[in-house]
């Protein structure tokens, strides 16, 4: 399924690269954080000091690691990665961290999923450049503290809601980003499209920019498939007619929408008579958990007007009943 997000990260991880923006000016849209980020980088590059801890979060697939990359070029300083679940003990986290060299950057994703003991470690590391690591067990145990260099953590989430306190405290700059308007994204596959020397008309461009769920990663996965329509199917370039065919063809939702909006909306049209439903309800019988469809799907849905908060739960709008198709019940008589 072309938009089940795990799926993106794999197999166009290459493609990604080759696309991502690598300056303040190649990154479009966001225009309050680049703002700030930009003021933030000068000053800290006019004082040669570290950037203060940037903190990203927001849904997958909006720029959040190209931002960290680009923050790291634009302070021209070295550039880590890692993830939470990646940093699995301490020794792996005083590995990484004694590795970056002054004022460098570290990007850890997905930091909600640090473990409790390695969070720990990262408070001295973030607040004071020391790590206290605990060498050998029993009668001689004895902990070596270790200095490291100044250094800039720019952690991301999808979940900022499963950040512990002490942890979100530690950043000194917070920020997050939103799902992007139809302009700026079609804007970002014109610039797609330039890098990867494929024609695209701009309407084109408009309609891949309006089933791309605000989100530039799936815009820039769609161009992508569009593309090879246009190859087999017509002579290479993307115009409205062969976009408006490959869509049709590979069965990409009019408004961008996911399996798992889909599955939501369904859910509370037939199981709940179309709300009001609370979110732990929805997220029982979609079979996710309730976090995830607050954070990561239900803010695309409300802003696209598929789904109201109400003070007793969420309520489906009537635009999610023409989309699916569905009459809602009690109108049907008469
Ligand atoms: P996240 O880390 O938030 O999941 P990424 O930074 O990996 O998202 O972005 C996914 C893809 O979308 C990247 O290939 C990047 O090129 C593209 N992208 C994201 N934001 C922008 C933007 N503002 N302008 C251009 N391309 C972008």
């Amino acid at each position: 399924d072309i938009h089940s997000r795990s799926n993106f990260q794999e197999t166009d991880s290459d493609f990604e690269m080759t696309l991502r923006p690598l300056t303040f000016t190649g990154f479009k849209g966001q225009n309050k954080i680049v703002e700030n980020l930009e003021i933030f980088v000068s000053a800290a590059r006019m004082r040669g000091e570290s950037l203060d801890h940037v903190l990203l979060h927001g849904p997958p697939g909006l720029g959040k690691t190209t931002l960290a990359n680009i923050i790291a070029n634009e302070l021209g300083v070295g550039f880590k990665i890692s993830s939470g679940p990646v940093l699995d003990k301490p020794g792996d986290l005083a590995g990484i961290l004694t590795s970056l060299e002054e004022n460098d950057v570290l990007f850890i994703d997905e930091i909600h999923r640090l473990s409790p003991v390695v969070e720990e470690y990262l408070y001295s590391a973030m607040e004071d450049y020391r790590i206290d690591i605990l060498i050998d067990k029993g009668p001689s145990a004895r902990s070596i503290q270790i200095d490291l260099n100044p250094f800039t953590l720019v952690g991301a989430t999808t979940r900022s809601g499963l950040l512990t306190s002490p942890l979100r405290a530690r950043f000194g700059i917070n920020m997050h980003l939103e799902y992007y308007d139809s302009a700026t994204l079609t804007g970002i596959v014109l610039r797609s499209a330039d890098i990867l020397k494929i024609k695209c008309e701009i309407n084109a461009a408009e309609e891949i920019a309006s089933r791309s769920r605000g989100t530039p990663r799936i815009a820039n996965a769609l161009l992508r498939r569009v593309r090879d329509f246009a190859q087999v199917k017509g002579n290479g370039s993307i115009d409205k007619y062969i976009s408006t065919y490959a869509l049709e063809a590979l069965n990409i939702d009019k408004y961008g929408l996911d399996e798992i909006d889909n599955k939501i909306l369904l859910t509370i049209i037939d199981k709940f008579k179309g709300g009001p439903v609370g979110i732990t309800t929805i997220a029982t019988a979609v079979g996710d958990d309730p976090g995830t469809i607050e954070e990561v799907y239900e803010p695309y849905l409300i802003k696209e007007g598929f789904i109201k908060r109400t003070p007793r739960g969420r309520e489906v709008t009537e635009l999610a009943y023409q989309h699916l198709g569905r009459k809602r019940a009690g109108n049907e008589q008469g």
